[in-house]
């Protein structure tokens, strides 16, 4: 059984922040900034790709919900909300989890991509695969 699985059951103990029946939250053990959240289906899937629909759109308003709650609780004004699946993606517990990760002034968290040159036919190429 996987960890998140372990800690659906209560074999392992977290922080829980949230719980109903398809869904739980509870604190990231290693905090990215103060208040960084980790929401799970409580349905095994190993990450975005094996996710049905409709708990996929559940669990946007279980996010939401966490978010604001988080918002209105730790003061926020911004916040990251962030999937890695796949491990070439850095997924490390393969048990799809969103993170919400909050922001605080100089908080040292860097996730924006690099910039890189337009490359209009580039663009062009990767969306006639995408939609062909
Ligand atoms: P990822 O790299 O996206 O797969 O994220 C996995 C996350 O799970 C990491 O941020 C870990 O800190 C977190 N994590 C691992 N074990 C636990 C645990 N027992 N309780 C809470 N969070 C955990
Ligand atoms: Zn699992």
């Amino acid at each position: 059984m996987c960890l998140f699985c372990k800690i659906i059951n209560g074999e392992i103990p977290c922080y829980k922040v949230y719980e109903d029946s398809d869904f739980l939250a509870f604190l990231d053990i290693s905090q990215a900034t103060v208040g960084h959240t980790l929401v799970i289906p409580k349905k095994h899937v190993a990450n975005i790709f094996e996710l049905d629909s409709e708990t996929a759109s559940k669990m946007l308003v279980v996010i939401k919900n966490i978010t604001n709650k988080l918002k209105e609780k730790l003061n926020l004004s911004a916040v990251n909300i962030l999937n890695n699946s796949g491990s070439l993606a850095g997924q490390t517990v393969h048990h799809l989890h969103f993170h919400i990760i909050p922001r605080y002034e100089n908080d040292n968290i860097h996730l924006a991509p690099d910039a890189h040159e337009i490359d209009h036919e580039a663009l062009k190429n990767t969306l006639s695969k995408i939609l062909n």
